[in-house]
């Protein structure tokens, strides 16, 4: 089992970095998860696209070409599987430990592929709970410094949920791992991009896929009240897809089960998804 590391290709065993690392000392860097369905890279260039610009976020000065990601990523995927790529860069080992970005530092990249687990909440249906959105003003940023997110989902795990569903200032956000959608009154919603979201990849697929079959998107603000009386809700990523949450707050969600349009939309997605891989 291979991963790649500044240039090299080793056992994940053998893949070494200094603690001087900035990751290790800050979290300062950032990642993306790209989905590899037998062997084909998922929507490699919005991927990469994110990437860039979460780079430029933090400042980080690190441009490789799409061909050049792309051969750095295609031998640690396994055509045989569904994978998932785990790419990470952070601003590099510096000499001793100052806030203030090193000056000659190297970005450290390190990518990894691990196989795709079935999701088994999907078919049947995930809970979730509300919680206080605590993170930062840049979750736009797909960085490495996931403290937030990780307290919120061990809550929500905590308490028998699969996802913390995140609200700011009366209106809900994302997930603590996923972007959010809504049925109300036979209208499909998801809070607009913003830098309280990450603007995910699977949320962009489902927005296409939905106008591609005339069904609407609503891409706008939630309310937590419009979230507790909507028909269906569910949580999407790239490596779960798209989640029905059949109960809200100890609440069932309409009727309690995944409702007739995830069925639909995770349906076209399915089919997608075999279309491109
Ligand atoms: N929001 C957050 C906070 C996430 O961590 C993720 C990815 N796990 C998403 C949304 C979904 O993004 P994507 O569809 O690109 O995986």
């Amino acid at each position: 089992h291979k991963v790649y590391l500044n240039g090299e290709y080793l056992p994940l065993s053998k893949a070494r970095v200094s603690v001087l690392d900035r990751g290790f000392l800050f979290g300062d860097g950032v990642y993306e998860v790209i989905p590899a369905y037998h062997g084909k890279l998922f929507r490699l260039e919005a991927h990469l696209q994110r990437l860039e610009n979460s780079l430029s976020n933090i400042r980080l000065g690190l441009s490789y070409s799409v061909e050049k990601w792309r051969e750095i990523l295609l031998p640690l995927v396994d055509e045989t599987k569904d994978q998932y790529i785990y790419l990470q860069i952070t601003r590099g080992v510096a000499p001793k430990r100052d806030h203030a970005f090193p000056t000659s530092a190297v970005p450290t990249v390190f990518a990894m592929c691990s196989d795709i687990q079935y999701f088994e909440g999907r078919e049947v249906g995930v809970k979730a709970v509300t919680m206080d959105d605590n993170r930062w003003e840049m979750c736009h940023v797909k960085a490495t410094t996931l403290l937030a997110n990780i307290l919120l989902r061990q809550q929500a795990i905590e308490q028998g949920c699969a996802e913390a569903i995140l609200v700011k200032n009366g209106y809900v956000t994302e997930g603590a791992a996923s972007n959010l959608f809504v049925v109300i009154d036979g209208e499909l919603m998801t809070p607009a991009k913003s830098a309280d979201i990450l603007p995910g990849i699977t949320r962009d697929v489902i927005i296409e896929l939905a106008q591609a079959n005339d069904i609407k998107v609503n891409e706008n603000v939630i309310s937590l009240e419009a979230l507790q009386a909507a028909d269906e809700i569910w949580v999407t990523s790239s490596t779960r897809e798209i989640i029905p949450v059949v109960e809200l707050d100890g609440q069932p969600v309409a009727d309690g089960h995944p409702g007739p349009l995830w069925r639909k939309i995770n349906e076209l997605f399915q089919q997608y998804k075999q279309s491109v891989s």
